[in-house]
């Protein structure tokens, strides 16, 4: 959020620190890249960045990451500092290809196969760490995960700077995943050194987590990849790690609180009567028909499941300047629909 004066501000609420940030600094920061065609010597800036060390903010086909070189532990360091993130919740690293995993992970036939069937795409898959992958990364975990985006700034990015790069999404932990190049530089400031502009991003929610390091495959995270295609691909009924699983295979991700957006998110099922709570409440969903709802001071609605899922986190962001609160429609659970199911909800209960 910006002020008058072109600061950038965090509230207080839920105990976001207080940060300001001149602008210009910022600026200089953002850099426009070709989304189709990214080109060559803006990639080599930023694979310099990332081989010296720094931090580059990137998009993907999901969210835009912070990324930073995989295997060097201090880099790594940085991307928990500047987004205050838990130390024990650990990080994606992104491949170019999935070549990139040889060396990283112990492959075998069927983490293969998925690989080759869902990458590049939003299809994250966690299987056994060589010693190769710093601690940092996988939070001391026997485990590491593993993604290929599909995009063509991140593929370059990755490319272009010769190594895995582990990143996180390019928002302050626990806030909603930035969709955008300003979100990211509202919520980091000056802790990134450079951020690719690409535009908004096609997905808007993360990733789908597989764990795929024993012998069923657990749902760790539902996201971009349904959970319906996952299923048809494995030949079996994919389970979520209940009380039953061995604590040590649950995503350590899943215990954080994620995606609040500063002012309150209250729940709405479309079978109930839809009510503000206040004459400042905002409300996102996709209420057939459009419109402002009575007694709504602002809506943001979208015509399809997917388009929900692209616009939630910069509808969050967008209504937390002016609302006092924020009612999100309930989705079905389907498709694209389970993984918004779980943001909102999970947006909804800031503190679980
Ligand atoms: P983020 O990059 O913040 O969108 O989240 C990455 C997600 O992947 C988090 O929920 C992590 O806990 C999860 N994750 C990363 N590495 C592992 C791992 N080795 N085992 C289980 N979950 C992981
Ligand atoms: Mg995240």
């Amino acid at each position: 959020m910006q002020n008058a004066r072109g600061l950038v501000w965090y509230s207080e609420r839920r105990s976001l620190k207080t940060k300001v940030t001149p602008v210009d600094r910022v600026d200089r920061k953002l850099t426009k890249v070709d989304r189709r065609r990214p080109d060559r010597d803006t990639m080599e800036k930023a694979a310099s960045i990332i081989k010296e060390g720094g931090l580059v903010a990137f998009p993907t086909e999901t969210v835009y990451g912070l990324g930073a070189d995989g295997m060097n532990p201090a880099a790594v360091g940085k991307i928990f500092a500047a987004k205050g993130r838990p130390s024990d919740n650990p990080l994606i690293l992104h491949l170019s290809s999935p070549d990139g995993a040889l060396g990283l992970a112990r492959l075998d036939g069927r983490a293969l196969a998925a690989m080759r069937a869902f990458w590049p795409g939003p299809l994250t898959i966690v299987l056994p760490a060589l010693s190769s992958v710093p601690r940092e990364v996988t939070a001391g975990l026997s485990t590491v995960a593993l993604r290929m985006p599909d995009h063509p700034v991140a593929l370059a990015l990755i490319e272009a700077s010769g190594c895995p790069i582990a990143a996180p999404s390019a928002n302050r932990s626990g806030r909603p995943s930035p969709t955008d190049a300003q979100a990211v530089v509202s919520d980091l400031g000056d802790a990134v050194d450079l951020v690719l502009d690409a535009g908004a991003v096609d997905i808007g929610l993360e990733s789908t987590v597989i764990d795929a390091s024993g012998e069923d495959v657990l749902l760790l995270r539902p996201g971009g990849t349904p959970l319906e295609a996952l299923e048809e691909f494995f030949g079996a009924p994919i389970k979520t790690p209940g009380s039953g699983a061995p604590e040590a295979r649950r995503s350590p991700g899943t215990r954080h609180r994620h995606y609040a957006p500063i002012v309150p998110v209250r729940i709405w099922t479309p079978c109930d009567a839809l009510i503000a709570a206040t004459d400042k409440s905002g409300f996102v969903g996709r209420l057939r028909g459009g419109g402002v709802p009575p007694g709504f001071a602002r809506a943001i609605c979208f015509d399809s499941a997917e388009s929900y899922a692209s616009g939630l986190f910069a509808a969050f962001r967008a209504l937390e300047r002016d609302c006092s609160e924020i009612v999100a429609e309930w989705p079905e659970a389907d498709g694209v629909g389970l993984a918004l199911r779980d943001r909102i909800r999970r947006a909804a209960s800031p503190d679980a």
